[in-house]
């Protein structure tokens, strides 16, 4: 009986063992990469970071929204395909004279804010530049794509009307064009450009108009 009770007991044991090995395994498996955990925590640090330095200085606080091209009216561009036509995810500015008219024109911070990121992600995206802004207590991201080139640094202060970038057509891919998207979720995947789904978006004019200073 007592030899029983023992050959169960290290039954048991081994079962258990065997058990936690495999929960490790499993939970190897399921925990992101390292790659994926440091951007979402740099994203996140950024943010409370931002917030920190804005609340001490708050001319980096912005007070309203312009258009960010023909400053501060979108005076002599038109919005080609408005946030949610063919489930567009934001505005396509385009110059009145067609084409490829608008090549090179200048792109402008339409808030004071931080330029988080500055990237080229290729594709039918091209040059990207990301500003957070702080406004009524919320963060915002605005988000200006197919530049032809960009003329700031990332991880600085910008100022609402400043120059940030100049329009392009994405190596060719387009007629020249700004894509803006204004975010009201910080630091999001760069996404598809057309969804139904808005979760995270702004549409951009609808925000630019109520919020003008
Ligand atoms: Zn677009």
């Amino acid at each position: 009986m007592r030899h029983f009770i023992y050959y169960n007991f290290l039954l048991i044991l081994t079962l258990f063992s065997c058990n936690s090995r495999t929960n490790n395994i499993e939970n190897t498996v399921s925990v992101p990469s390292d790659k994926e955990v440091s951007k979402d925590l740099i994203v996140k640090v950024k943010q409370r970071d931002f917030k920190n330095i804005v609340i001490k200085d708050s001319s980096h606080i912005t007070n309203g929204f312009d258009f960010p091209v023909g400053k501060p009216n979108a005076k002599g561009y038109y919005n080609a395909q408005k946030f949610q036509e063919n489930n567009h995810l934001g505005d396509d500015w385009n110059g009145v004279g067609g084409g490829n008219s608008d090549l090179g024109d200048p792109i402008y911070a339409i808030g004071n804010g931080y330029i988080s990121e500055v990237k080229d992600y290729e594709g039918g995206w091209g040059n990207v530049v990301r500003v957070v802004h702080l406004y009524k207590g919320k963060l915002y991201e605005s988000l200006y794509a197919h530049c032809d080139s960009i003329i700031v640094e990332p991880n600085r202060f910008v100022k609402k009307g400043e120059q940030i970038a100049t329009i392009g057509n994405c190596n060719g891919a387009y007629y020249a064009h700004l894509h803006l998207e204004i975010r009201d979720s910080v630091g999001l995947d760069i996404g598809g450009g057309y969804s139904s789904d808005t979760t995270g978006y702004l549409d951009p004019s609808d925000s630019i108009n109520k919020n003008r200073n």
